[in-house]
């Protein structure tokens, strides 16, 4: 007998295409592309962001009015529906005082200082369009859990054991709370407490007070039922005082319900046998024309048209990427022999000191600034190697689109590079990328200069891109794992069934 299919709301402050910023837009954008297609039904609900509003447009909204209590004010929105891709439905919690803005989170001059007060609202907000939504006659659509996401949605699970916990439609309702970033936790202080609407009781060490102030992503992991993050070694790592910014004892304490569950990527999106960004098309069958996307690229980035490696990096740039380190590295990898090209936007520091390392070396480092969608697919097709040095990485997507477009992954051994990249070892024929383990320049400079070894040798090189191409890091396996932890959670702990106490 076919196993019955779930309802499961998946909310996130961004989904790719309508929203993104990093990963997690990727994560909720694909994620339930993959259940629906093992059947599911799965929608997704985002804040309606000025680019949302750009992108959606003439549709009515599903529930006109959806009253949300701020401190001691009814706060106002809409939901408004949409079909996403591959047959998602899309919902979006509409506000424009609070998401009609430049921006998903912040500017160059710092997070949105109402940030607090915009989350408490998306939170309690979904919670509300969901009682009313349930309630739409025909239309009516209630999950049977809540897939939350990272700190923007980490009331969510609160709200649900506490103001909404005999509720008669939402009372008992399940969630799985997934950690994208454990570093970004959304912390404020207490005087925003009355505004979540939560009782003081919950301001303990044990509940969502953190250091004397209110912590999203610490009450996201006390209050769901079961938590994930995105790879094996970080769920183990993020255990650690090394990776678990302060939150290690919480996440020691609720470790046997702390699942590590790799993210796939879109393999219909990232194609370079498909991809419209390229100027040549190429496939693990067919990879000649690669070497015609690195000459393209070379030429688009003013760089030298030689036989040298072109290692590519597309990234934030954040402290986490360790983008200081190959600045500091820079002189050796040149004498190595290698080019360099860097798109990146993030923190201004980093973006000038790049700047001015592209004008010290023309020819051999060039960096474009900003966000490029089709320049990235131009990256990720036309280097040799790609570079993830980071210092932490919760799952990393880039070396996992590197893979699929035969690009060699080189990376830091932590979070998802150590469990999706396979050192290449020369003798066997085996393995799938270069990988270091201290974050220094000397290990930097090793790591590269095994890779350049390998790559001056075509015929085994060959082989090295044959095996990073014809690895699934697709979604399909991904998601039948999060099909059994939520089926997991609709059994211990759904649908009225006893609760633990806490
Ligand atoms: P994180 O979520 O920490 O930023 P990930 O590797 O998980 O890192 O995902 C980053 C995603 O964002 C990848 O799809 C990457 O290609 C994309 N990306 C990052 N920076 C840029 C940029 N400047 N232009 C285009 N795409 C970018």
């Amino acid at each position: 007998m076919p196993s019955p299919r779930l309802r499961v709301l998946v909310v996130a402050s961004e989904a790719s295409p309508f929203a993104k910023t990093g990963g997690l837009g990727d994560v909720a954008g694909a994620l339930p592309q993959a259940l629906h297609a093992l059947g599911h039904d799965v929608r997704v609900l985002i804040p309606r962001y000025r680019d949302v509003k750009e992108q959606v447009t003439g549709t009515r909204p599903v529930i006109e009015r959806v009253r949300v209590p701020i401190g001691d004010r009814l706060v106002e929105g809409q939901l408004l529906e949409a079909a996403g891709p591959g047959g998602v439905p899309f919902y979006f919690l509409a506000q424009d005082a609070y998401f009609d803005r430049e921006a998903l989170y912040g500017t160059a001059d710092g997070d949105y200082l109402d940030n607090c007060e915009r989350f408490t609202f998306f939170c309690r907000g979904t919670l509300e369009a969901l009682i009313a939504l349930g309630r739409e006659g025909a239309s009516a659509w209630r999950p049977q859990l809540i897939h939350v996401n990272d700190w923007q949605t980490g009331l969510i699970p609160v709200y649900l054991k506490t103001l909404y916990r005999d509720h008669p439609e939402l009372g008992g309702m399940g969630t799985l709370f997934t950690i994208h970033n454990l570093a970004y936790q959304g912390v404020f202080w207490h005087y925003d407490m009355p505004m979540t609407g939560l009782g003081w009781d919950l301001f303990t060490p044990a509940g969502i007070e953190f250091y004397g102030k209110i912590n999203f992503l610490k009450a996201g992991l006390a209050f769901a039922d079961l938590l994930t993050t995105v790879s094996r070694t970080y769920a183990a790592e993020i255990r650690t005082p090394a990776f678990g910014n302060g939150l290690e004892g919480v996440l020691e304490d609720r470790s046997a319900d702390l699942y590590g569950v790799i993210n796939g990527i879109d393999y219909e999106t990232w194609n370079p046998a498909k991809d419209p960004a390229l100027a040549c098309h190429y496939s693990a069958g067919q990879p000649e024309d690669k070497a015609l996307c690195r000459e393209a690229l070379r030429r688009d980035l003013g760089l030298e048209a030689d036989r040298s490696m072109l290692i590519t990096m597309v990234t934030r740039l954040a402290g986490q990427k360790g983008l200081d380190l190959v600045l500091e590295g820079l002189p050796g990898l040149l004498e190595a022999g290698c080019q360099i090209a860097l798109l990146g936007s993030g923190e201004t520091p980093l973006e000038t000191a790049w700047q001015e390392a592209a004008a010290a070396h023309p020819g051999r480092v060039a960096v474009r600034l900003g966000y490029d969608a089709e320049l990235a697919a131009r990256m990720y097709a036309g280097g040799d190697c790609f570079l993830m040095p980071s210092r932490y990485e919760p799952c990393g997507l880039g070396q996992l689109i590197a893979l699929r477009y035969g690009t060699i992954p080189i990376v830091r051994r932590t979070g998802g590079l150590a469990d999706t990249v396979e050192e290449w070892d020369a003798r066997r024929g085996t393995g799938t990328g270069f990988i270091f383990d201290d974050f220094s320049v000397d290990a930097l400079r090793e790591v590269v200069g095994r890779a350049v070894a390998a790559f001056r040798e075509p015929r085994r090189w060959e082989t090295l891109v044959h095996n990073a191409m014809t690895q699934d890091f697709s979604w399909d396996a991904s998601a039948r794992e999060y099909v059994t932890l939520y089926r997991k959670v609709l059994r211990q702990y759904g649908a009225r069934s006893p609760r633990r106490s806490r």
